[in-house]
């Protein structure tokens, strides 16, 4: 049974003092907690400073992007080969916000999601729909594009090896939480997609869920049944807020 998983995205946030100060208050209380799997993923920039810093701590370290290439001219990308020789576990792709405001495309999110894999990285695929598509909708066919075009590229069995976050677009950063019985509803459609090809990757993925979440709504969302852990922005950045949702992570084993 895998531990509920909990990965801070703390977006284009942070100075070298202010991460300092945030892992002060963080990693002893942290070494509290069990069976819960925690990850941040810091900008770019700072890697290699948490990566001093949160050694001989379980947290786990993330990116935020990557490069679909492996390496070349290609100014002002990062390869996932050099993610990894920085000791990134985990990197997002297909990131709302990359989606929107960089433009990025179902076909180039799968071929993201293609080259994390190749280096060894676990990529944590982002899927969700737009207020306007859910109100014309649209949500499980938007989902179920977002999911297919990394199937394609992939197949279901090097899917199973990333993870997958649910994340409304509606709910990011606004402070409007999905209900835990809307989000329950996409996860289960998701695993449902899955299984429809493969049974064991659909159990065995993990499925988080992204938007608003905070200490006071993470037990409900994390206690329902498709709902394996968070991806969590604004709360990830204080220490104290981000340890509570930490804390709501070990309630239950999948
Ligand atoms: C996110 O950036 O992935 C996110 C879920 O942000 P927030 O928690 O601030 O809504």
């Amino acid at each position: 049974m895998a531990n509920k998983l909990v990965i801070g995205n703390w977006k284009m946030n942070g100075s070298r003092q202010s991460n300092t100060e945030f892992l002060s208050k963080f990693l002893a209380p942290l070494d509290q907690l069990e069976n819960v799997d925690v990850a941040v993923c810091p900008p770019a920039i700072y890697l290699e400073q948490l990566a001093g810093l949160v050694v001989q701590s379980p947290i786990h370290l993330g990116a935020q992007n990557l490069s679909e290439s492996e390496q070349g001219a290609f100014t002002g990308e990062i390869s996932g080969s050099m993610l990894r020789d920085f000791g990134c576990h985990y990197v997002l792709v297909g990131h709302s916000e990359r989606r929107s405001l960089n433009g990025e495309t179902n076909a180039l999110v799968a071929a993201k999601f293609k080259a994390a894999l190749n280096a060894g990285l676990t990529p944590v695929l982002c899927v969700g729909e737009t207020l306007d598509q859910r109100h014309d909708g649209e949500t499980l066919n938007v989902v179920n594009d977002q999911l297919q075009a990394v199937l394609d590229a992939v197949g279901v069995q090097e899917l199973g090896k990333g993870v997958i976050a649910y994340e409304p677009v509606w709910a990011i950063g606004t402070g409007e939480t999905a209900t835990p019985q809307q989000a329950q509803e996409v996860h289960q459609h998701i695993r449902r997609y899955i299984a429809e090809i493969s049974p064991e990757v659909a159990r065995t993925t993990r499925i988080l869920y992204g938007g608003s979440v905070k200490g006071d709504n993470a037990a409900e969302l994390f206690s329902q049944p498709d709902i394996d852990g968070g991806l969590v922005g604004g709360a990830s950045l204080d220490a104290h807020s981000f340890l509570s949702i930490c804390r709501a992570g070990q309630s239950r084993q999948l």
